[in-house]
């Protein structure tokens, strides 16, 4: 088994992720199997009560692992499963020692950074490896070189090398060389000092990947070879990609990294065949339609927050040869503007996942809208509850009807709390998370859409549809199309007689990939573009 680490150096954003993930890409392609992880130096447990301000999206994993959004690249960009050991924080690594430090397994000792903590840290590479599902490991740490808390990270790193063998292990430093403009030149000084850094805790890296906004010419890459201490080749360029980052993979492979890496490592492999990716990547590139889509959202101004979904858009937009043309809509301001002067020039409304009552009037606004003009709507999460309380309260004349997130004491909770969560005190990990089943009701519009009548989805929520208003609002038009198997939760629910207005309880953006976009996402882009002629 090999093991690869990524570094950053610098500064942060470099996209370190999301080169890790496409490295990932080409290992596979190679017939390698790939587990990727990151090890994230902050001391919460996990992100999931982390603000998207602070932290952007928490990503899914099927077990119900609330964790940072650049697994969400690595289970994008390679086909490994991801749970939740594959995503370790200095506060999952604290709340460990400090257990056994409790249960009295150190008695006696001093309990200390190094070895305890670096131990807990290399027992965490191993666990993934354990699995026995991978033939390389890529092991991501955040944040930048340098930080006093990603020390203890590198230390382990150090040793873990130095326990499984030099020849098994290969570190790559992602780092940005910056475009002096007075100077009329590339600098390579910020990246010499960062590996100069790396070099003091006993790491050499193997392979320098330069962020840079120009070409890397060959002096440029002699001179960071040289004071970097690797061959010339091992300079790696990695321009910002011009459409997509899905162009990330193709990028490195021009740059031979796949074969370094292979090389260094002293795997044998074939050629990769990337005829897919490029396929896909060249339908994202090159459409021939157009299709303007409004995501109606609270965190619209940040890249990051609803990451997924705006992936899974452009799976879904590939799919159906089409450019999705991203309209941001911040819900709040639908609140005092017309919905026409926002909504008027796009061809589907989609609302994501969300918490807390900022902007849900404006939501709700929103999914009146694309109700009423048949303008095809998805409701992700939140934006399925949005549905059923706008049609509560516009179609069933429930004035008031509300989730209790919102108005605790709402006359007509359409949205409550789960039985489940009742007595719950604790924010951290106590939703309704992972995935579940849910059973498809014959005939509806879901059925269709997923061409079966079981599926699993990811989930991550604390309330839930109202069954005790199920009963008046379909005889009001509404359509329950998705239950859990006892019929019990209800999982996606329709408008009768408009062309494409389905929402989901779960977070189908979870689910989809570059060349298997998700079913949910596929239909709404091709409805959309239907709604569009
Ligand atoms: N706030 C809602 C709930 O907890 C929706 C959650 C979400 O959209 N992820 O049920």
């Amino acid at each position: 088994m090999k093991f690869i680490f990524f570094t950053g150096g610098v500064v942060s954003s470099l996209g370190k992720g999301l080169t890790a993930a496409s490295l990932g890409t080409l290992l596979e392609h190679r017939g390698l199997r790939v587990m990727l992880q990151k090890f994230d130096p902050y001391l919460n447990v996990d992100p999931g009560t982390m603000s998207p301000y602070q932290h952007g999206e928490v990503y899914v994993l099927d077990d119900g692992a609330e964790t940072d959004l650049d697994l969400g690249h690595y289970e994008r960009f390679t086909s490994g499963l991801l749970t939740r050991i594959n995503n370790l924080t200095s506060g999952q690594i604290y709340t460990s020692v400090l257990e056994k430090e409790r249960r009295g397994d150190y008695l006696g000792k001093t309990v200390q950074v190094i070895p305890h903590v670096t131990d807990e840290i290399k027992s965490r590479i191993r666990e993934v490896a354990a699995t026995g599902k991978a033939d390389v490991i890529i092991t991501e740490i955040g944040g930048t070189t340098g930080d006093i808390e990603g020390l203890p990270f590198l230390e382990a790193m150090r040793q873990f090398r130095h326990e499984v063998g030099r020849e098994n292990c290969l570190f790559v430093h992602v780092t940005l060389v910056p475009y002096i403009k007075a100077a009329g030149e590339l600098k390579t000084k910020p990246t010499q000092q960062s590996v100069a850094k790396l070099r003091e805790i006993g790491i050499e890296p193997g392979v320098v990947i330069c962020r840079t906004e120009f070409p890397l010419e060959q002096d440029v890459r002699e001179k960071i070879a040289l004071f970097t201490n690797i061959p010339v080749e091992a300079v790696i360029e990695a321009r910002d990609v011009k459409h997509s980052i899905y162009e990330l993979p193709l990028m490195l492979r021009r740059e031979k990294l796949d074969a370094l890496v292979c090389k260094q490592l002293g795997l044998v492999t074939p050629e990769p065949d990337l005829t897919k990716w490029k396929a896909f990547v060249d339908r994202v590139v090159n459409p021939s339609r157009k299709v303007r889509i409004a995501v109606v959202g609270k965190y619209i101004e940040l890249q990051d927050a609803y990451k997924s979904v705006y992936e899974a858009l452009t799976h879904a937009g590939a799919a159906n040869d089409a450019e999705v043309q991203l309209v941001r809509v911040d819900a709040e301001d639908l609140e005092h503007e017309k919905p026409a002067e926002m909504l008027g020039d796009v061809s589907g409304v989609l609302i994501p996942g969300g918490f807390g009552d900022r902007g849900t009037e404006g939501k709700i606004t929103a999914a009146r809208y694309a109700r009423e003009r048949g303008i095809p709507y998805l409701g992700l999460c939140l934006g399925m509850q949005i549905a059923s309380i706008e049609f509560a309260r516009n179609v069933c004349g429930l004035a008031g009807a509300n989730s209790t997130e919102f108005v605790k004491d709402a006359v007509h909770p359409v949205i409550c709390l789960m039985e489940e969560q009742e007595g719950v005190t604790e924010l951290g990990a106590s939703m309704r998370l992972g995935t579940w089943k849910t059973k498809i009701l014959p005939g509806s519009l879901a059925e269709k859409v997923y061409g079966t009548l079981e599926i699993s989805e990811r989930h991550r929520h604390r309330y839930e549809f109202n069954s005790k208003y199920r009963a008046q609002m379909e005889a009001a038009g509404f359509c329950v199309s998705g239950t859990s198997p006892d019929g019990a939760l209800v999982e996606m629910i329709e408008v009768k007689g408009h062309p494409f207005y389905i929402a989901s309880q779960f977070h189908p953006e979870f689910l989809s990939k570059p060349t298997r976009p998700h079913p949910l996402f596929e239909g709404f882009i091709r409805a959309s573009l239907e709604a569009k002629q």
